[in-house]
């Protein structure tokens, strides 16, 4: 055999060396990166060299010259999108996952890998008050996770409406409606469109973003033929969670399959604290999440889940004599995801429940969720800033009077690199939107980051 085990360690020495100095540099360095993808580009694009070189030379030079480019986005004082940081276990166990280099598609193939993330979808299941007979596929995020939900949910109402999705494809399938709130999240589209469902029907929400019951109950009352129906726990924007028991029961009487894109917001229900807010979430048929936001596994892992097994297999699984196929019990993971050879990314979700527990993972959301508060309170206390939203969860929009300052106020918090929030146009204003995902973030960093915005504040207005 070619392969010789000490090959591996002078570039495994490295790059934990590396490793090191940059997650030593996290907590002070600049959020935003150094330089642009086109700057960096100046060293990396370069013709395919002719011959080889040496691992570890490859690299040193890897990190030096990738450095410059990247974004403190492990930060507790970055609040970009909907990013979430790592937590050291989750780290270090995908780097196991890494040398173990299964493909972990087949519980015969990989048992452990398979039962890992077995242990971590039931744990999520109880951890976030879902049904224990769910099936749990691990994604490669929460786009993915919703495409899956609703991949089965298609079959699901076909099916129920007479016609054999898989033999006759949707050319001359009856039309599907597919009912969702104005203020879905765009990767819900994207998920509708992979699925030949075109652009789904939008219904009225209110001011925090939430779907209005009374229009959804319009909208089925007028439809005819399948439907689905899309709810969202945590408003991108607002954090609001969409009604759930009501909504739920109305769909299924019209039978309808409802599904919930809770990416970051599905995480609220391993709380008690958001009991009634999530009133009635487990009555749905599939959920989507992400465990690279909230729970703070490294990129990417996104969580699928489906009330019934029977039809997400269905959908996802084949059957040929060179796959070894597990026909009992739980199922192999490649059959509850659309991929069929896959890292095993479920297993950073087990290290991270695993070092948690179910106290450190209920305290991590309400920590994120106070930490939101704490930023709403101190920045409210600063002339000229307004809070637009409900604070009810980890998000936090922000205004400065015009959207004209909003704008500047949005540039001038970047380019001061303290802190990172994105910009953004929610109830026709523009924005500054802070999303708080990071397990890190603690008062020192709440603090530097009121004083960032008071600051560009300030810089804005008298520039
Ligand atoms: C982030 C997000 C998504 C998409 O998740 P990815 O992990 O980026 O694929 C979907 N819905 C909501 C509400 C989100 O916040």
């Amino acid at each position: 055999m070619a392969a010789n085990p000490d090959d591996y360690r002078s570039p495994l020495d490295r790059a934990h060396q590396h490793t090191t100095e940059w997650l030593r540099s996290v907590p002070t360095r600049q959020i935003r990166p150094q330089k642009t993808a086109d700057e960096i580009a100046e060293h990396f694009s370069v013709p395919l060299p002719d011959g080889p070189t040496d691992p570890t030379a490859v690299i040193d030079e890897l990190a030096t010259f990738a450095e410059p480019g990247l974004m403190a986005m492990p930060s507790g004082r970055f609040y970009g999108w909907v990013i979430g940081g790592t937590l050291p276990a989750a780290l270090a166990s995908d780097w196991l996952v890494s040398a173990w280099d299964q493909n972990s598609a087949l519980r015969y193939a990989s048992p452990s890998t398979a039962a890992l993330e077995q242990a971590a979808g039931d744990w999520l299941l109880e951890l976030l008050g879902l049904p224990s007979g769910c099936d749990v596929g691990f994604t490669t995020g929460a786009t993915m996770a919703n495409f899956v939900g609703l991949a089965a949910g298609r079959k699901a109402v076909l099916d129920a409406a007479g016609w054999n999705l898989d033999r006759d494809g949707l050319s001359g399938s009856p039309r599907i409606t597919v009912l969702v709130g104005e203020e879905r999240h765009a990767s819900l589209d994207l998920a509708l469109r992979y699925l030949g469902l075109g652009t789904p029907t939008p219904l009225a929400v209110d001011n925090q973003g939430r779907l209005s019951e009374a229009a959804l109950a319009n909208a089925l009352d007028r439809v005819d033929g399948p439907v689905l129906v899309c709810l969202q726990a945590g408003n991108l924007h607002s954090g609001a969670f969409d009604p759930m028991r009501d909504t739920i029961r109305r769909a299924h009487e019209h039978g309808a399959w409802v599904h919930v894109d809770g990416a970051f917001g599905l995480w609220a229900a391993a709380s008690p604290r958001y009991r009634d807010a999530l009133d009635g979430i487990d009555t749905a048929d599939s959920w989507a999440t992400d465990a690279h936001k909230t729970l703070n596994v490294p990129y990417d892992c996104g969580i699928a889940v489906v009330a019934r097994p029977d039809v997400l297999r269905s959908t996802f699984g084949v059957h040929t004599d060179y796959l070894i196929h597990d026909d009992h019990g739980p199922g192999d993971p490649w059959e509850k995801v659309p991929e069929l050879s896959r890292r095993a990314r479920g297993v950073p979700v087990w290290a991270a429940l695993r070092s948690l527990g179910r106290s450190g993972a209920v305290e991590l959301v309400e920590r994120l969720a106070d930490t939101a508060s704490a930023l709403a309170a101190g920045l409210r206390a600063i002339p000229g800033v307004e809070v637009l939203n409900d604070v009810v969860f980890t998000q936090v929009c922000l205004a400065f009077g015009t959207d004209e300052l909003t704008r500047r106020v949005t540039q001038q918090v970047i380019s001061d690199g303290t802190v990172w929030m994105s910009g953004s146009h929610w109830q026709g204003r523009d924005i500054l939107r802070i999303s708080v995902s990071n397990w890190s973030t603690d008062p020192d960093d709440i603090r530097a980051s009121i004083e960032a915005v008071r600051h560009a504040l300030e810089v804005a207005q008298t520039a």
